[in-house]
């Protein structure tokens, strides 16, 4: 991975299922308990939270649109992961999803940038160049891409999608080390 020569004034934009949680198959996290965190999350957010300003999720879920789930039911799931990962030593500061279909065509849908434009609105701080987007697909990429920021592709061990440009790690306790400059 680059080095980047983070301080205290860069945002960390994250992407959810697959990076902060295990992604199910075919299916939507409706309910706290249906919600695993991914091996190493609650350790690797508490290095993360010490090196960066904002810690934001950005998280597509259509399973609203799609009547899978409520707002209400996203919203205690979100609750009880903010809750365990504090309890873990880290934080988040914000979480941004969309609700719409893919064929909505709204703006908020990763690779659209939207979430990213709420988030600015919320922290006027934020700079896109100073920000990293760390994911598990290609359209994370592109959100990333298409904000002007950083892109790191997590893999969870399997093979990045073809043409991927930007540097891969296992997982996001993985890219914890390698941006804090820890190799255990
Ligand atoms: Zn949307």
């Amino acid at each position: 991975m680059p080095v980047y020569d983070i301080d205290k004034s860069w945002t960390l934009f994250l992407d959810r299922d697959g990076v902060i949680n295990v992604r199910l198959i075919d299916d939507y996290v409706k309910t706290p308990e249906e919600f695993r965190f991914s091996e190493g999350t609650l350790e690797a957010l508490p290095i993360l939270a010490k090196l960066f300003k904002n810690i934001i999720i950005v998280t597509n879920q259509r399973g609203i649109s799609r009547e899978l789930m409520t707002e209400d039911d996203l919203s205690s799931v979100h609750s009880a992961m903010i809750r365990d990962i504090s309890r873990a030593g880290g934080r988040i500061d914000a979480v941004y999803h969309c609700p719409h279909n893919s064929s909505a065509g709204c703006t908020c849908r990763k690779p659209a940038i939207g979430m990213a434009l709420m988030a600015k609105e919320d922290f006027p701080e934020i700079d896109f160049a100073k920000s990293i987007m760390v994911g598990d697909s290609r359209s994370d990429m592109s959100f990333g891409e298409n904000a002007g920021m950083k892109c790191v592709l997590v893999s969870n061990g399997e093979k990045p999608y073809e043409g991927c440009t930007h540097p891969v790690v296992g997982s996001l306790l993985e890219f914890a080390r390698e941006v804090s400059g820890s190799h255990p």
